[in-house]
């Protein structure tokens, strides 16, 4: 149905308390990209919360609702909240149906080209997120916040520093920095979300025989690294040349950077051409 016309409660949990996970999937030439990553990492975010959803039927779904809209270049996206219930903080017992929405968003073009050959700038913005950021929650208020400061400096993203100086990730991308060529990876916990772009970028430096240091990249390390750069699923690969204003290596989006976003392409084309 067209997205105007879908209707949901004033007492769906997502509205009353953000109590929802959700997915963004991007697609290229009508397909789903990572779809399976995706849909391991939804039944994931909801065994945590504890929804009962059935993600295969889900996934069935978002497979007619993207053919059906016949949108190439896009995004989808994928929310299941617990439902609609009298309000209280509790879990509603016994349990009612969650909600479930899957909506497709045409893109224009590479959001990001712009940035693609001169590099992004980085706002570093204290990360008061709660403490399961690896669950992927509607709860994103902090993410927003620190999203809008990143904006309102003239920046892309945020730069996350947890208390312990410790640079978490971005509020809507991965993060890694490059040291004498060898990829620095922060290692998964609850501070971070396992990223689908991420864990491919890990797999893509693998294949390429580019090493990945998991180390906890601190805010004092800024000042050392030679390259930092983001991922996402919209993002994809992008370089960071200015983190507070501060070069990051020469200032100039780096050689690794562009290596693994070759890799991410070329990785790319092979499944457009593999699925054909
Ligand atoms: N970290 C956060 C907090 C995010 O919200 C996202 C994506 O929205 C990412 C990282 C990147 O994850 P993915 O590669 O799965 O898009």
């Amino acid at each position: 149905m067209p997205l105007d016309d879908v209707r949901v409660s004033v007492l769906d949990r997502a509205f009353m308390f953000g109590d929802a996970v959700y997915e963004v999937i991007r697609v290229y030439s009508g397909r789903a990209f990572l779809r399976g990553p995706h849909m391991d990492r939804l039944r994931r975010s909801l065994k945590e919360i504890r929804i009962n959803a059935d993600v295969d039927r889900i996934d069935a779904r978002m497979g007619e609702t993207l053919s059906r809209s016949g949108v190439a270049e896009g995004m989808v996206y994928i929310q299941v909240t617990r439902g609609a219930a009298p309000r209280r903080h509790q879990f509603p017992d016994p349990p009612v149906p969650p909600n479930e929405l899957i909506y497709i968003e045409p893109l224009d073009g590479d959001p990001y080209d712009h940035l693609r050959e001169n590099g992004a700038s980085l706002l570093t913005v204290p990360d008061f997120r709660w403490g399961r950021c690896d669950i992927k929650s509607v709860n994103l208020l902090a993410n927003c916040m620190a999203a809008q400061q990143a904006k309102a400096a003239g920046c892309l993203e945020a730069l996350l520093i947890a208390e312990d100086g410790t640079v978490t990730e971005g509020s809507h991308t991965s993060a890694f920095g490059v040291k004498d060529g060898k990829v620095i990876a922060s290692p998964l916990d609850e501070r971070i979300l396992p990223g689908i772009t991420r864990a491919l970028m890990l797999e893509l430096c693998r294949r390429a025989g580019v090493e990945v240091v998991q180390h906890r990249m601190q805010q004092s390390d800024l000042t050392q690294i030679d390259e930092l750069f983001l991922t996402g699923t919209t993002s994809e690969v992008l370089p960071v040349t200015k983190v507070d204003d501060k070069p990051i290596g020469t200032g100039r989006p780096g050689p690794v950077t562009a290596r693994l976003y070759e890799a991410y392409h070329a990785h790319l084309q092979d499944w457009l051409k593999e699925s054909d």
